[in-house]
This record gives C-alpha cells, sequence and structure tokens, in this order.
C-alpha cells in the first residue's frame, strides 16, 4: 500500500544583527534558522504525532541543534511514497532538505508531493488560500491560536508552556490539513496515480479504494474510457475500453 504523509514543519526564526528598525538589510546571522518541531499523520493511522527539540537528549545540552528532529523527519519522508502538506512544495519540503544536507544526510528516497495550497490555487478562487482561512471557510476547523512570536521566543528559551502551545498549533496544522486534502482531493488532476504505486490495476488511482461507479463514456478523438467515480473520495477517473468499433482507423 502506497504510504502517504501528511506533515508540517515549525522553524526557529534567523538571529541576527541589523543597524535600525524598519525594512532592515541583515549584517550578520547570529544563529540561522532550525527546524523547532514537525507534526506529521500517515494516512492510514489515527493520530496526529509532534516531533519536537525538547523530546531528545541532545536538547538539554544543544537546544538548538535539531540533528535529531531532523533525522527524525528524514526517515519519514525516506520512507514515505506520497507527501502532502500546505504549501510544501515551496517550503516544508525545501527547508527539509535545506537541513538535509547541512547535517549530510543524502537525499530521502524519491517520493510524490501533494501540496494543498497549490490545489487551492489551481482549481478555485478563494479569498485566501492560508490553511486557516480554507478550514474556517469549509467549515472544517479553524488554526489553534499560536501566541504569536512570544510562542516561538518561549520554545527557544526552554518554556514548558510555550512547547505545549506549539506542539498543540503543529498538531491541529496537520489534522487541519488533512480536513482540507480531503475536501479538495476529488478536484486534483494531477493526483499521484495509487495504482502505479501499488501495482494494482482496477482501484482509484487517487485514494485507492475499490468502490468504483460508472458514469457514462467519454470519447477523445483517439479512445473511448469508461468513466468512473469513486465513491470513497469522489475522484473521477477512467477506464480504457478497447471497443473496436468505437475506435477509428484513422485518427
Ligand atoms: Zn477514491
Amino acid at each position: 500500500m502506497a504510504k502517504v504523509l501528511f506533515f508540517d514543519i515549525e522553524t526557529a526564526p534567523n538571529l541576527s544583527y541589523v543597524w535600525g528598525q524598519w525594512q532592515q538589510d541583515v549584517i550578520q546571522h547570529v544563529t540561522e534558522w532550525y527546524i523547532i518541531c514537525f507534526s506529521y499523520k500517515w494516512e492510514d493511522q489515527k493520530s496526529t504525532k509532534v516531533v519536537s527539540l525538547d523530546d531528545f537528549d541532545l536538547y538539554k545540552t544543544e537546544p538548538e541543534n535539531d540533528f535529531d528532529v531532523v533525522y527524525k523527519l528524514w526517515q519519514l519522508l525516506d520512507e514515505a511514497d506520497i507527501v502532502i502538506g500546505h504549501n510544501s512544495d515551496a517550503f516544508d519540503i525545501k527547508k527539509a532538505n535545506a537541513r538535509f544536507v547541512f547535517h549530510n544526510f543524502g537525499p530521502p528516497s524519491h517520493y510524490q508531493t501533494v501540496d494543498t495550497l497549490k490545489l487551492a490555487r489551481r482549481h478555485f478562487k478563494f479569498n485566501s488560500n492560508r490553511l486557516g482561512h480554507l478550514g474556517e471557510h469549509l467549515g472544517l476547523g479553524a488554526k489553534e491560536v499560536t501566541g504569536g512570536f512570544q510562542t516561538w521566543e518561549g520554545c527557544m528559551k526552554g518554556d514548558p508552556k510555550a512547547w505545549k502551545l506549539m506542539k498543540k498549533y503543529a498538531k491541529q496544522d496537520v489534522d487541519l490539513l488533512v480536513d482540507v486534502y480531503e475536501r479538495l482531493r476529488p478536484w486534483a488532476t494531477n493526483h499521484p496515480n495509487k495504482n502505479v504505486i501499488d501495482g494494482t490495476s482496477y482501484a482509484c488511482p487517487t485514494c485507492g479504494s475499490n468502490k468504483l461507479q460508472k458514469r457514462g463514456k467519454r470519447r477523445t478523438r483517439t479512445m473511448v474510457y469508461q468513466t468512473l467515480q469513486c465513491t470513497r473520495c469522489r475522484s473521477y477517473c477512467r477506464e480504457r475500453l478497447a471497443l473496436a468499433q468505437d475506435r477509428p482507423e484513422v485518427v
């Protein structure tokens, strides 16, 4: 079965010198950003988990060393066939890769991606494509309050209350991501094909269910297709029909 991973990362800000207050160029970074935590859920598992710096012994001596968190994330991406996030193609995956190469891990094995921000932009015109807005607008739930920059600062200073809030926030982000993904999914036109990953031939290519209903035939210039709709995820797919009488010799 295709391994589908939902994830979201939270990073620490850069700590940098600037000469002034407004729209400043950075003179020098004192400490560059790192990953403070990430939340993830396997599609076939019930609970969303959070992996954070303070889960590891290293945090006591080197609170800004994200090696263990990054290694855990690397293992998950390495295991995944499909990786899903909101703005993950442009942000989370590239941020993760930046930490992988920093710690001198090789790339994780190949996976395909679904970015719910791209889905939202491609197929709809919402007032905002932010995850929190989509969640509220579609009646799926809201993001947790972050507590703003204080929460990030608190985590960097080792405040247990700030960590608690951060983890709650990170977990809710992935829970919301899963719901938004499932709502947008039947509209996706280039979703990774689970039949190809699993070596199956007659399941829904989008979600893997075998509950497909016939929805009429469709003809292209060269082929006749049976249109099918998945009763679980509501995506459409098609089956090639090799009907000689429907296939013109000259195309
Ligand atoms: Zn389906």
